[in-house]
């Protein structure tokens, strides 16, 4: 058994759309395999450093609690930069994911900065960008597989010239509603609009982001986890993936 430590940033403040539920099904998928995870909450003033944590994990918040906790997040820049050189895993969501990168421009103008672990930066536009969203993802060479769920931005996320974003759009807005592209994706950081149930109905991508945090707790590479029955996690992913299907196309 492996104990994986998760370093849940914020969950006081960043935790829309019961973004907390993710840990809780990361936690699931990994004692079915015999390990187990720890998570720990890490708010505003405490500090981060390498080697402490196999996974970090940045949930969704509106602009008021984003303001809150920019500050913080932008002081943590250095020691968040160590953990991932030094091979910990992290996953950002939605205002999680816009506070990984460089900054992110309100709707008054007033620039919030971030880490800049990510290479982006995002500017709220008028309109709002909401509803299901289908995604086609390419994490490992020859392995795709689609990406289901929920996007609620104002934010336009615009990622630098050869930066890789996480998936394709294939029903919804994603980054911008532009680009064709959502999310971002350096090395074993991603960052995602999708919201809420996002492991629940996408088990895949909780699955490789274990592994991932596996590979830094273990050393080597990432391990093959063995598969789980997952019926009710590909219902959950088809509802979803037909809502953005009816949806039909962009913006
Ligand atoms: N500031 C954000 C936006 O509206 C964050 C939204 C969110 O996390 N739902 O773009």
């Amino acid at each position: 058994m492996t104990t994986i430590r998760v370093g849940h940033l914020y969950p006081d403040y960043l935790n829309i759309y019961a973004d907390r539920g993710n840990m809780a099904v990361l936690a699931w998928r990994a004692a079915q395999r015999g390990h187990r995870v720890e998570v720990t909450g890490i708010g505003p003033g405490e500090r981060v450093a390498a080697g402490e944590f196999d996974l970090l994990y940045v949930g969704g918040g509106q602009d008021r609690e984003q303001a809150l906790i920019a500050p913080d997040i932008a002081a943590k820049a250095e020691g968040l930069r160590a953990a991932f050189e030094d091979g910990a895993a992290m996953l950002g969501v939605c205002g999680g994911y816009q506070l990984l990168g460089r900054f992110y421009r309100d709707r008054a103008g007033a620039e919030l900065p971030g880490c800049g672990l990510l290479p982006l930066h995002t500017v709220a536009g008028e309109r709002r960008m909401i509803g299901d969203v289908l995604l086609e993802c390419e994490l490992d060479p020859g392995d795709r597989q689609t990406l289901a769920g929920f996007e609620n931005h104002a934010g336009r996320t615009h990622l630098d010239e050869g930066a890789e974003p996480l998936g394709r759009v294939v029903h919804g807005f994603g980054n911008d509603g532009e680009s064709g592209y959502e999310g971002c994706r350096a090395g074993r950081i991603i960052g995602t609009y999708l919201h809420g149930p996002l492991f629940p109905r996408n088990p895949w991508l909780a699955d490789w982001l274990l592994s991932q945090a596996l590979a830094h707790r273990l050393g080597g590479d990432p391990p093959e986890l063995e598969p789980l029955e997952d019926g009710l996690e590909a219902e959950a992913h088809g509802v979803s993936a037909a809502r953005a299907r009816d949806r039909g196309g962009r913006f």
